[in-house]
C-alpha cells in the first residue's frame, strides 16, 4: 500500500525483512563468502519480534486473546521487548518474569515499553518456585483472561521462523546457502529456519552454538539431559539448563560450544572490523564460525549465513563496559591489549 514511500501504519509492519551483510574483513582469512541476517534491524531490535507478533497473531485468529487480555512471558530481555511492543500497539497488559542475570538496561527498557517485570533468581533449578519459568506459570494460572506464551515450549515459536527467517534466507541467498550458524536458546530461530532451509535442500547443514554450562550440545549428541553439564555462564540468551521443546534437535546437524571470554572479545571485534554493534550472542556465533574455520569445516564456495540477533546497544553494561570486562577477568589474559583506550584530556 503505502510501504513504498516508507509510511507504515505502526511499527509492527516493520518486523521482519532484515538486511543481510556480507562479512569481509573478519573472515578474510576463512574459506568461503559469509553472509550476516542482522537481527537487530527489527524495530525491537531482535529477532524476537518475529515471534511475538507471529504468537500474539495466532492467538488472536483462534480467539484466545482478547482485548485488555495479559500476556504473560518468561525472558532473558529481547522477547519480552518485543512482546512489550506488540501490547502496546495492540491494547495487551504485559507481564514478565526474567532473570536476574537480565542487565539493569534492558530491566528499565521493558518498564518503558509498559510491561510489568518480576526479577527471577538466575542460578535455581528450573522446577524451583523462584525461577522465572514457576513465576510466570503462577501468575497465568492466578490471572484470568491471560495468555502465556511460554516461548522455550511453544511450537509457534519455531513456526514463526519457518514462516518468516527461513524464505528471507532462502530468498537473499538465491538458494545458494551452504551453511546456517545460529545460535540455540529456545531454539526457535534455528529449528524453524533450519526445517525451512532443509525442505528447499536438504544438503544444507545447520550447525547450532551453545554456551559452556549448558546442556544443548550433550544432548543432542547423546539425548541424555546430563545435569552434570550445568554451571552458571554469562552469555545471556544461548544455551539452556533444560530441553526446550521449542528445539527440533533432528534438523540440526551439529553444536559449537563457545566460552565467555572469546564471545565477548568476538563481538567487540565485529563493531570494530565490520561497523556493525550488535549483541553478546552475535559475537558468540562469529566465535563459533572462527573455531569452524580453524577446524576446516568450510570450502572456498560455501555460503555460511550467521544470524546475529540482536543490537549491541542492550550490553552497554556488560559486554561494551570495560568495568564488566575488567570484573570477569576477561582482560587478564592473552586478550589484555583488546581492552579499549580512553584518553582523558584536562
Ligand atoms: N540471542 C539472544 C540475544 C537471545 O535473546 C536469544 C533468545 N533466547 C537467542 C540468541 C536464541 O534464539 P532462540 O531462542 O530462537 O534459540
Amino acid at each position: 500500500m503505502t510501504h513504498d514511500k516508507q509510511v507504515f501504519d505502526n511499527v509492527l509492519d516493520l518486523i521482519g525483512n532484515t538486511p543481510m551483510i556480507k562479512l569481509k574483513k573478519m573472515t578474510s582469512e576463512f574459506k568461503g563468502n559469509f553472509l550476516a541476517k542482522v537481527e537487530a534491524f527489527n524495530p525491537g531490535h531482535s529477532s524476537k519480534d518475529r515471534i511475538a507478533l507471529y504468537i500474539i497473531e495466532q492467538a488472536e485468529k483462534q480467539g484466545i486473546l482478547k482485548p485488555g487480555d495479559t500476556i504473560i512471558e518468561t525472558t532473558s530481555g529481547n522477547t519480552g521487548f518485543s512482546i512489550a511492543m506488540v501490547s502496546v500497539i495492540k491494547g495487551y497488559d504485559c507481564i514478565l518474569a526474567v532473570s536476574s542475570k537480565s542487565s539493569a538496561d534492558k530491566i528499565d527498557m521493558l518498564k518503558n515499553m509498559g510491561a510489568k517485570v518480576y526479577v527471577c533468581p538466575a542460578n535455581v533449578s528450573a522446577d524451583d518456585p523462584r525461577s522465572y519459568y514457576q513465576v510466570a506459570k503462577r501468575l497465568h494460572d492466578e490471572m484470568k483472561g491471560s495468555v502465556y506464551i511460554n516461548q522455550y515450549f511453544n511450537q509457534l515459536n519455531i513456526d514463526a521462523h519457518y514462516a518468516s527467517t527461513g524464505p528471507e534466507i532462502w530468498n537473499q541467498t538465491d538458494g545458494k546457502i551452504t551453511h546456517l550458524v545460529a545460535c540455540s536458546g529456545t531454539g526457535g530461530t534455528i529449528s524453524g529456519t533450519a526445517k525451512y532451509l532443509k525442505e528447499q535442500n536438504p544438503n544444507i547443514k545447520i550447525i547450532g552454538v551453545d554456551a559452556f554450562g549448558s546442556v544443548l550440545k550433550k544432548y543432542h549428541e547423546t539425548r541424555e539431559f546430563d545435569d552434570k553439564e550445568i554451571y552458571p555462564y554469562r552469555i545471556e540468551g544461548l544455551g539452556k539448563n533444560l530441553i526446550p521443546t521449542a528445539t527440533d534437535f533432528d534438523v540440526i546437524d551439529k553444536f559449537v560450544k563457545v566460552t565467555d571470554e572469546e564471545s565477548a572479545h568476538t563481538a567487540r571485534e565485529i563493531a570494530k572490523t565490520e561497523g556493525l554493534f550488535v549483541g553478546y550472542t552475535s559475537g558468540a556465533a562469529m566465535q563459533a564460525i572462527k573455531q569452524l574455520s580453524a577446524s576446516g569445516e568450510f570450502k572456498s564456495t560455501d555460503n555460511i549465513v550467521v544470524i546475529f540477533p540482536d543490537h549491541g546497544s542492550r550490553y552497554m553494561s556488560k559486554v561494551y563496559s570495560d568495568k564488566w570486562m575488567s570484573e570477569q577477568g576477561f582482560f587478564d589474559s592473552v586478550n589484555a591489549e583488546a581492552a579499549q583506550s580512553i584518553q582523558y584530556i584536562k
